[in-house]
């Protein structure tokens, strides 16, 4: 059988066995081709030794401790750029359950081909012949697209728990459906993946995130409970029912809007935002007499809290999480276009920040769609949509006013200081009520106007900065979560 794989791979695996060597394609990009999807990435196999393969291609380096070469091929396609080629493996020995005791290399393809995680990433193909090798039935399985462990799941997952997180991402990203005791083995050895560290963990939750069946995936991980090793917060969701508006438990609701993202091909942000989002329900929820239904008070600046730690706990990046918090943060924000005034949705963006305003409005879409009864107004969200642009046209920031720090301290000789950013929030407040009142003149009398009044007055008008916000959720939190406890 003729694959179609790229001039730049096979030309390794040739110049390999041209000296002498044994030379596949294995793991991924082998599956990948059988399933007519694009590799990602392309990885060579052979009996060569790291000090031989280098010797064969002179422009290639050592990657890492496993005694792969990586070869460079000179090409533009990213995908192409380095080949890495690994000498046939046996491992021995898994004490810590994440990692071998001992990698040594083998001399023999089946040996190498044992030692892999499921039967569909184990085949090996010889590009010149055109043959597969395939001891464990990988092709058989990725035509019933079942996902099984290469010999006994227990055992497997045993050795190396990251192979959990491995299975669903893998179900996730190729659709597949996960083989009977390869789940129930999941289901057992979950546990185990409080041994993996929190960044791979992460690496593989993003690439389910990222994949085209996002939902798929995190409720099969629920079902076999390792979420609650991924981000226990989400599992609490799980039978909590919602008000009439919703016609899924918290849970289900996440997940649809997570999978709405999906479906949209929006980014990584408004996914991880759209699966957080309704975090907190369950902790602000209250039964409302008077409306005869559930409320959520405050549960999205509750959530905004708890996604903050639960992203840290998953080693995210600062950035990552300053605006996913920041998404959930906002979530709730008022849309009706016949009601809101411009100058609240100008605070509304300064709030979210303009550069995740549009992510907000995607995640509201997202948010209506999990609802599973969302009523139908694309017409008013259009409207919306054209207040915002609008509004963006306006002063929105600090640095958006027509005067500045250093016009304070010229022009009104203000001191370097506090002083200087209270003046200018407060100066920011008036503009966001009116925009043209962004002008010298107007914000010059008002410098002088603020810089009269007490010290303490001047830091309240210009405090509405991140701090006094702060501060004043922090209060929230605690009367939120405090009269849940009463009640
Ligand atoms: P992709 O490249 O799309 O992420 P992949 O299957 O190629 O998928 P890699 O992480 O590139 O995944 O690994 C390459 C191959 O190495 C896999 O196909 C598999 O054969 C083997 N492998 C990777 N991780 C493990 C593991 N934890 N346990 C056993 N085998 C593994
Ligand atoms: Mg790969």
């Amino acid at each position: 059988m003729k694959f179609p794989v790229p001039l730049e791979v096979s030309g390794v695996t040739k110049a390999l066995q041209d000296a002498g060597y044994e030379a596949y394609l294995v793991g991924g990009c082998v599956r990948d081709l059988l399933l007519n999807r694009t590799p990602k990435d392309w990885d060579v196999t052979t009996n060569a030794k790291p000090e031989q393969i280098q010797a064969v291609f002179p422009d290639s380096f050592y990657e890492n401790d496993f005694g792969t070469v990586g070869v460079k091929t000179g090409s533009e396609d990213s995908t192409l750029a380095i080949i890495e080629v690994t000498p046939y493996r046996t491992e021995t020995g898994y004490s810590d359950k994440r990692r071998p005791d001992a990698v040594s290399f083998g001399d023999n393809l089946e040996e190498d081909l044992a030692r892999r995680d499921f039967t569909i990433n184990a085949i090996a193909l010889d590009p010149s012949k055109g043959q597969l090798i395939d001891p464990y039935q990988g092709q058989k399985d990725i035509e019933s697209q079942v996902l099984r462990t290469v010999g006994v799941p227990t055992d497997r997952f045993e050795e190396d728990a990251l192979r959990l997180m491995r299975a669903v991402r893998l179900v996730a990203e190729l659709e597949f459906a996960l083989d009977t005791d390869t789940a129930a083995a999941i289901k057992e050895k979950g546990p185990n993946l409080a041994h993996i560290s929190r960044e791979r963990i992460r690496d593989e939750f993003l690439r389910i995130l990222n994949s085209s069946q996002p939902m798929m995936a995190l409720v099969l991980a629920q079902q076999l409970e390792i979420l609650s090793y991924i981000a226990p917060d989400l599992t609490r969701g799980v039978g909590v029912d919602q008000n009439q508006a919703h016609s899924y438990d918290v849970f289900g609701h996440l997940m649809r809007a997570l999978q709405h993202a999906a479906d949209k091909g929006w980014s990584q942000d408004i996914r991880l935002a759209a699966v957080f989002h309704d975090v907190s329900k369950p902790e602000t929820r209250r039964w409302s007499d008077e409306k005869k239904d559930w409320t959520f008070h405050g549960h999205e600046v509750v959530g905004s809290r708890v996604t903050r730690k639960a992203l840290e706990d998953l080693k995210f990046s600062r950035e990552t999480i300053e605006r996913v918090t920041k998404l959930v943060r906002w979530h709730m924000f008022f849309s009706d276009p016949d009601q809101i005034t411009l100058s609240a949705v100008r605070r509304m963006i300064r709030n979210v920040g303009e550069e995740n305003i549009y992510d907000l409005l995607d995640l509201r879409i997202c948010d209506r769609i999990g609802t599973g009864r969302p009523k139908e107004q694309p017409f008013r969200f259009r409207r919306y949509k054209a207040m915002v642009e609008e509004a963006l046209r306006d002063p929105i920031s600090v640095g958006m006013l027509k005067t500045d720090g250093s016009r304070l301290i010229e022009k009104f000789h203000v001191q370097p200081g506090p002083k200087i950013g209270f003046v200018l929030h407060a100066l920011l407040e008036e503009v966001l009520e009116d925009p043209k009142r962004n002008a010298e003149e107007y914000l010059d009398t008002r410098t002088l106007e603020l810089l009269a009044l007490p010290e303490a007055d001047l830091k309240t008008l210009g405090d509405s900065g991140k701090k006094r916000r702060e501060d004043e959720e922090e209060r929230e939190i605690k009367e939120i979560l405090e009269k849940h406890h009463v009640g």
